[in-house]
């Protein structure tokens, strides 16, 4: 069993410098193991940051700080720490193929419907938003209703239709996973995991799916403080997967006017202390269709590595989200103008 304690923190970072040689790096990465500390080197396009975990007593900064080829030494301050800026300045990439790379240079754009209801269904609207430009496809086969009563999914049958459509039309797909009973089949059917608003904070789940080593979207929780939606985060990058991607979905306060509101706030200081890419999803922030483009547009303006929308070929019989979903007519609206917002962060 881990506990607490066999848990190392990320406690310093040390930048390289530019022209430090290899040898210089594998005697920084000696000398730290010799202070029974842990190092973790990452390779940078320009140069090389060792992250340096265990406990703080065993540091000698100043004997490291004079190494050959030591440029400086950070501190990392943040109490999240492999999420933080801090301990790796240059922006991640999350890559699900050659095509589709969150943080690469180019938005992405996800959509599909809120819930897969049929094979027809699905394909339709699958083969509409490929035609119209959508980079990914999405689809709940399990879906966290807030009524018992409501649709809840097509369950495995919903993920197996999602694969093959999604192969059919040569589209990578994400679909949420709520449940470790599920994992099987995530880690077999789909490109990347997404973590609902509603188990952001279902550390389990969170660490059982991040151990896969998929791709993973995780959307910020109703009510998440953004330290609490960096700390989620951690947990999943403790577990050594690095294919995280965020998502702000819009978050509860005393405005109710629409459905949630999308907090660009928040998604613009995330990309200023985080590494990580990060996405807006208009459909559940807004609750309501027409909003979609604005709060597209504002949130690539605002930093965002892309997009998740929901579209559907017959919103009003929508089993689920039907008044958020774009038709096929407004998602190629979307599509001429929103991906133009989008400016690219290094
Ligand atoms: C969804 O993407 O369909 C969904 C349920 O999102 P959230 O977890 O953000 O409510
Ligand atoms: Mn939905």
């Amino acid at each position: 069993m881990q506990n607490n304690n066999s848990i190392t923190e990320p406690i310093m970072i040390i930048v390289m410098d530019k022209n430090a040689s290899q040898e210089m790096v594998d005697h920084v990465l000696k000398v730290v193991k010799e202070h029974d500390l842990k190092p973790e080197p990452m390779y940078g396009t320009q140069r090389v940051a060792i992250g340096v975990l265990g406990e703080k007593s065993k540091l000698d900064e100043g004997k490291i700080s004079r190494l050959p080829g030591v440029k400086e030494i950070l501190i990392v301050s943040k109490p999240y720490k492999r999420v933080s800026r801090e301990y790796q300045p240059e922006s991640s990439q999350v890559k699900i193929n050659d095509d589709v790379i969150f943080g690469g240079g180019k938005p992405v754009i996800i959509a599909g419907p809120c819930g897969i209801e049929s094979e027809e269904q699905f394909r339709t609207i699958a083969q509409g938003v490929k035609k119209l430009g959508a980079n990914m496809l999405r689809g709940g086969a399990f879906k966290p209703r807030t009524s018992p009563y409501s649709f809840q999914g097509m369950g495995e049958e919903g993920l197996k239709l999602m694969k093959k459509i999604g192969d059919e039309v040569g589209l990578p797909i994400v679909s949420e996973c709520i449940s470790v009973d599920h994992l099987d089949l995530f880690a077999e059917y789909v490109d990347m995991i997404q973590l609902g608003a509603r188990n952001m904070q279902n550390f389990d789940l969170l660490t059982k799916v991040a151990k896969l080593g998929k791709p993973i979207l995780l959307k910020r929780g109703l009510s998440a403080y953004v330290d609490e939606f960096l700390f989620a985060a951690e947990y999943i990058l403790n577990e050594g997967n690095k294919d995280l991607v965020l998502c702000e979905r819009g978050i509860r306060t005393f405005e109710n006017s629409t459905r949630n509101i999308l907090d660009l706030n928040s998604l613009a200081l995330i990309k200023e202390i985080s590494h990580l890419p990060i996405i807006a999803d208009p459909s559940h922030a807004a609750g309501r269709y027409d909003l979609i483009s604005p709060l597209s547009r504002a949130a690539l303006a605002a930093g965002a590595d892309g997009i998740i929308v929901e579209v559907h070929n017959k919103p009003d019989e929508a089993l689920s989200d039907g008044k958020q979903s774009l038709t096929f007519e407004s998602f190629e609206n979307f599509m001429k103008t929103a991906p133009q917002y989008y400016c690219h962060h290094e």
